[in-house]
């Protein structure tokens, strides 16, 4: 492993500091859970210079903000999921966080560790292999490799990772807002314009620039007569990375469906939210019918590669099956 240099922060403002003569911001990795993090420094694949431990932020609250929740980017996986505010009004999210990762791994990983959670491509992890995404330009030894668990749904030919997190597909159903301190001031952006598509540079993950700190997500009320669930579909039943999964959140009156907001895991490059299948279903009785339709509309312009075809049907039964019992529930 690369030798770093280890600081602790006690505030916020500390992290928009310089952490050393010729340390570029790009090489400071702000240590949070550390649950990908660290396995990755052990592989090489993420090389700080310079460590910067934010465990000790005040930034571990979840409250009720005017109409919004607020949730503090350093709240446990866990306690997250298990809070009495999140089960009541969220039951989404909570769903979603406790169908990831482990009771151990959750008791550790961070909400906005999880935002900035790393693909699961095996290329990406294997520093013997090219991937664009580790070493800009070096190729994508997925593309004709091991892709049965990658992404049909915004790649492109430089890079098919999926996003691994349970949580941020509930998130982006959800309407997040991320908010983000920078050296200029603090900003709020939507979660919808969080994550980028792999394009010509899968290394630029998300619109957080180096050095930016992310400080929480807020979620608006939900209308009243809405349903939320949360479905995945997995090799196995638990410790297990999603195939296709659904956050599903409607809102049905008189008999159809008023509000839709769909995302699917474990088939984009990003959480991924498809407008065109809400406003599909939105005005409309819920039926097998539109639920097909809507399916279909899911996976238009999928792209598939040579292992990971089965996940075009996985994911329309994922998504079906889910408004069904959505709408049911
Ligand atoms: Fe790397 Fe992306 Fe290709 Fe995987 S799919 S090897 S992460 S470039």
């Amino acid at each position: 492993m690369q030798a770093f240099s280890y600081t602790k922060l006690k505030s916020e403002k500390d992290a928009l500091g310089s952490f050393g003569k010729g340390v570029a911001p790009h090489e400071v990795k702000f240590l949070a859970g550390g649950t990908t993090l660290l396995d990755l420094m052990k592989l090489e694949v993420e090389r700080p210079r310079v460590l910067v431990d934010i465990n000790g932020l005040d930034l571990q609250g979840i409250a009720e903000d005017k109409d919004r929740v607020r949730i503090g980017a350093m709240v446990k996986n866990s306690v997250l999921a298990n809070h009495a505010l999140i089960q009541s009004r969220y039951p989404v999210l909570s769903q979603a966080i406790l169908a990831g990762a482990s009771p151990q791994l959750r008791n550790k990983a961070t909400t906005s560790g999880n935002l900035l959670q790393r693909t699961r491509c095996v290329y990406f992890r294997d520093t013997s292999k090219p991937c664009n995404k580790r070493e800009p330009k070096s190729g994508c030894a997925a593309l004709e490799g091991f892709n049965r668990n990658l992404a049909i749904l915004g790649t492109s030919e430089q890079c098919i990772a999926t996003n691994p997190s349970d949580m941020n597909v509930a998130m982006m159903a959800l309407e997040a807002v991320v908010h983000i301190k920078t050296a200029k001031g603090d900003k709020d952006v939507p979660i919808a314009e969080f994550y980028l598509l792999p394009g010509q540079t899968p290394e630029k993950e998300t619109v957080l620039a180096p050095g930016e700190l992310i400080t929480g997500v807020s979620l608006a009320p939900f209308p009243a007569n809405t349903k939320s669930l949360y479905v995945k579909l997995r090799d196995r039943a638990s410790y297990e990375f999603a195939l296709a999964s659904t956050a599903a959140i409607l809102t049905l009156n008189g008999g159809r469906i008023e509000r839709a907001r769909i995302a699917m895991g474990g088939i984009g490059t990003k959480p991924w939210r498809s407008l065109e299948v809400e406003k599909l279903l939105e005005g409309k009785a819920p039926s097998e019918s539109l639920f097909k339709s809507a399916a279909e509309e899911m996976v238009r312009g999928a792209k598939t590669y040579t292992e990971n075809g089965f996940k075009v049907e996985l994911a329309k039964r994922c998504l079906i099956h889910t408004l069904k019992q959505a709408a049911k529930a």
